[in-house]
């Protein structure tokens, strides 16, 4: 019997650990204990996504949000810690880059649990970032690294890993088991969807925090919905700093964060994908839609190198002429990502490593 804890606590983890736990619950001999932190905690950041996706009910709820980075790390690390030594499993299974991540990492590596990371490998380059810090310090005391392009197998070949003992695996993504699945399932949200819209989304710090940068992508976005709508699912966050700003919105078309499957109903039938999220750049990309991505970088360079997706930064007028002008690559019959066998491939090297 092999038993594996799954850390997650944030809104792609849950979406990431969906695919991962349909492929365990096949397995007589995996049993899976599931840790969620609590990082995010609220109906449609958090159960919205077990209840639809089915998600194992988590077996530890620890409660941790809504604190800066150094306590909500440094509590998740305690907690989970305790969760382990009480548990001795034979894995801990992260994913990503969140705080939910690093603190899995540590407490599971210095009690001398084995750690495998899902989504290595990734760089963006940015130390400004937090997610770019839990990246580089996870991947380094995991044991074995799941990387889901050769973009990430490059960025640690560079990085000395050949001369480091972990095993690094090209796994393929796990987002897309995600999306082939449960696109079978898409629901219409609860809102009027357009013929013809834009999926857009903003959530990272680093556009945000930047009252410069935030109040840019805005004034683009509220621009171009003059001609085009745009929905706007808005990560609590954003809204809440958006609210207290006198940023000009009264285009957009903001709502509430959604489901993944309401999400999957509105890829499948944008015209277009505007958004600072990791994830959805490359959702654009199974749902064979361009994206515009509003940061100055980004972990998926492949879809850039290929041109299906282009870096706009925060900036108004890059971000409105590209959106106007730019001839993306239509062509989407490429294999970046691996063709939705990740999962099975992750728990075949789990169970024999
Ligand atoms: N997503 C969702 N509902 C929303 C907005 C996003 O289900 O209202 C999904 C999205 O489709 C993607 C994931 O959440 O699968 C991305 O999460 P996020 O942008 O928060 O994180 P990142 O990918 O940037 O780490």
């Amino acid at each position: 019997m092999i038993k594996i804890i799954t850390i997650i606590g944030a809104r792609p983890q849950f979406i990431k650990a969906a695919a991962l736990s349909r492929e365990i619950a096949n397995y007589d001999n995996i049993e899976e204990i599931i840790v969620h932190t609590g990082q995010h905690f609220d109906a449609n950041m958090s159960d919205i996504f077990f209840e639809q996706m089915s998600i194992p009910k988590p077996h530890y709820n620890l409660d941790i949000h809504g604190l800066g980075h150094g306590a909500m790390t440094g509590q998740m690390l305690e907690k989970i810690e305790e969760v382990l030594i009480t548990e001795k499993p034979n894995w801990v299974l992260i994913y990503g880059d969140t705080n939910s991540t690093i603190a899995g990492a540590l407490a599971a590596k210095k009690l001398h649990i084995k750690v495998a990371h899902v989504e290595a490998g990734l760089r963006s380059f940015n130390m400004d970032m937090p997610e770019e810090v839990n990246r580089i310090l996870t991947d380094r005391i995991s044991d074995i690294l799941f990387c889901p392009t050769d973009t990430a197998i490059n960025n640690l070949k560079n990085e000395g890993y050949e001369n480091i003992d972990t095993k690094i695996v090209k796994s393929g993504d796990i987002m897309q088991d995600a999306a082939i699945f449960y696109s079978q399932l898409e629901q219409k949200p609860n809102i009027e969807v357009p013929q013809e819209f834009i999926l857009a989304t903003i959530h990272r710090a680093e556009n945000t925090d930047n009252p410069k940068r935030l109040g840019a992508i805005l004034e683009a976005l509220n621009e171009i919905a003059k001609k085009t709508p745009i929905i706007l699912p808005l990560h609590p966050r954003t809204a809440q700093i958006i609210q207290k700003s006198e940023y000009k919105t009264d285009n957009l078309r903001i709502i509430e964060p959604v489901g993944y499957l309401e999400m999957v109903y509105m890829l499948n039938r944008c015209e277009i994908v505007m958004t600072d999220s990791g994830g959805l750049q490359k959702e654009a990309f199974f749902f064979a839609k361009p994206c515009l991505t509003m940061r100055d970088e980004t972990e998926w360079v492949e879809l850039i190198d290929n041109n299906f997706n282009v870096l706009v930064g925060a900036d108004k007028s890059k971000i409105i002429d590209n959106y106007q002008k730019h001839q993306f690559n239509t062509n989407f019959d490429i294999n970046l990502y691996g063709k939705g066998t990740t999962a099975k491939t992750i728990i075949k090297i789990l169970q024999n490593y």
